[in-house]
């Protein structure tokens, strides 16, 4: 099975890269992201308390995350894969998906981070801003603010991973195309 975390910065390309990963490994997308959006628009008890979280670009508390993640990963027992997109994104995430993973017999394959410069990324999610519909792209502030719990909160989460010896860094700048070959190619060393 494979179970690979797709790490970066807001605008790195992970949501784009999962939809191709997911295709060509017959894996399941996890989105922690797109989940919490789902339920915002669902207008669920979770959207509720998610919204101020998602509206400034701060973390939802780990408890709440942690068990919408492992709830959704239980919806498919079968599955070739998953692709964390999003998740985990501190260490008590990651120690959490570990042992998560662990009570099944399963563990983290790899973890992919995409690398990408700071002024591109601002200027991806501005660019899809346009279209993504979501106010935390379209608001600079609340851009700086996402990347700025990044580098505060989430980059350590590589450290968790290097020390298992799971960690590789891609290019995240070129075509979605490269970047894909890359990411294929690296998977492919792993599985
Ligand atoms: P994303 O779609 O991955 O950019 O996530 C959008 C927003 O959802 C983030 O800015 C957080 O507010 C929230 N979020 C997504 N994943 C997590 C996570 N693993 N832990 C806490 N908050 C998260």
């Amino acid at each position: 099975m494979l179970n690979l975390i797709l790490f970066g910065p807001p605008g790195s390309g992970k949501g784009t890269q999962a939809k191709y990963i997911v295709e060509k490994y017959g894996a399941v997308h996890l989105s922690t992201g797109d989940i919490f959006r789902a339920n915002i628009k669902e207008g669920t008890e979770l959207g509720a308390l998610a919204q101020s979280y998602l509206d400034k670009g701060n973390l939802v508390p780990d408890e709440v995350t942690i068990r919408m993640l492992q709830s959704e990963a239980n919806k498919y027992p079968d599955v070739q894969g998953i692709i964390f997109d999003g998740f985990p994104r501190t260490i008590p995430q990651a120690r959490s998906l570990d042992h998560f993973l662990q009570e099944k017999g399963e563990t983290i394959t790899l973890m992919v981070e995409l690398q990408v410069p700071d002024a591109l990324l601002k200027d991806r999610l501005a660019k899809r801003a346009l279209d993504s519909g979501r106010p935390d792209d379209a608001d600079p502030k609340v851009i700086e603010n996402r990347l700025h719990v990044y580098y505060d909160q989430t980059a350590v989460v590589a450290e968790h991973y290097k020390e298992q010896g799971k960690h590789y860094t891609i290019d995240g700048m070129g075509s979605v195309e490269e970047v894909c070959t890359r990411i294929f190619s690296r998977i492919n060393l792993s599985v």
